[in-house]
């Protein structure tokens, strides 16, 4: 039995099912990445932690969910004062739509609520104390009408330099002693999160070496996309370009409802002994993840403890080759 493990190891909720709703919650950052129907339902007093709100697209089973969590924002029993801002992609009718919807009906906000077009490669920093943390956009593959963005976690860390590499912690610390920390490691650019949103299969170079890509896998078969829109994304082509962005983890979203969780999991299977893929596979289906080799399944925010969050928020250079190892022998 392989035990479910994210490389960030925080609280994590989501949901899912193509044509109805998608959102996925990162407390860490406090961030949202879509707003489908049901995400302040769902999330209760969550939503007054939310300080980011990212759009993937404007169709409405991303973004249906806005209206009411911005109410709740504003009138429910929580930090009223909190600003928000929700990010988008630049020109979206759609999005602008609900946005002068809620400017005509919400024209007196308790809080800062500020609307962010974006463009593909943009960064927006995520730990101002530090800033060590950021997001940057890249461009998906959905509507010939409107851009499309995904978003990619970026962290700054720091691993040995390679000719230390397989060297015994004597030497390296002998090492460090004597030319200084920066002559033993390097600092780099670690995609830690990659959000797609609804997308054709995504450019491999635009998540390379993601600890978790979450990919939409609308479909399993090439047959089920009987209409042709040609907008998403079967299963076996996501696992293609999962593997060719050596990605550590995946998460399967957007799964169409024609499909039953054990459909989802043999199919899985199938595609895992015919592809033997580097990296992990998980689902989320509805507010559930799964992970198909595991008989155990759960809900996202249930997998993480408390203490794994904390432990991860008080990291610093000193633990960034510390925590290296740790991520060497959990993959
Ligand atoms: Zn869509």
């Amino acid at each position: 039995m392989s035990r479910l493990i994210l490389p960030m190891q925080e609280p994590f909720k989501g949901f899912s099912r193509a044509l109805f709703s998608t959102w996925i919650y990162l407390r860490r950052f406090n961030l949202l990445f879509d707003a489908g129907e049901g995400v302040a339902t769902s999330l209760l007093n969550r939503v007054f932690g939310i300080r980011k709100i990212f759009l993937s697209h404007g169709h409405i089973d991303h973004i249906a969910g806005l209206v009411n969590l911005v109410n709740i924002r504003n009138l429910g029993a929580g930090d009223q004062t909190a600003g928000l801002d929700i990010y988008y992609p630049k020109n979206n009718i759609l999005i602008e739509r609900v946005q002068n919807y809620l400017s005509l009906t919400q024209s007196e906000l308790s809080f800062n609520l500020k609307w962010k077009p974006l463009d593909v490669e943009e960064k927006i920093e995520l730990d101002q104390k530090r800033g060590k943390t950021f997001i940057k956009t890249f461009r998906t593959m959905h509507s010939h009408k409107q851009l499309s963005l995904g978003y990619n976690i970026v962290e700054f860390r720091r691993r040995l330099k390679a000719e230390f590499v397989g060297k015994s912690q004597e030497e390296i610390n002998k090492a460090i002693w004597s030319s200084g920390k920066d002559n033993v490691s390097e600092s780099f650019e670690q995609i830690i999160f990659t959000y797609g949103g609804d997308s054709r299969p995504i450019d491999h170079n635009m998540f390379k070496d993601s600890l978790l890509l979450c990919h939409e896998s609308t479909y399993l078969h090439p047959d089920d996309d009987e209409r042709n829109f040609q907008q998403h994304s079967i299963l076996s082509e996501v696992m293609e370009t999962a593997q060719k962005g050596r990605v550590k983890n995946l998460l399967l979203f957007h799964l169409s409802l024609r499909y039953s969780v054990d459909d989802v999991k043999q199919m899985i299977i199938r595609e895992i002994n015919k592809k033997q893929p580097d990296y992990k596979i998980i689902f989320l289906y509805g507010d559930r993840i799964f992970d198909p080799l595991d008989n155990i399944n759960r809900r996202g925010s249930t997998s993480f403890s408390e203490d794994e969050f904390e432990a991860n928020e008080e990291s610093d250079d000193k633990n960034d080759l510390l925590e290296e190892d740790q991520e060497e022998k959990n993959s």
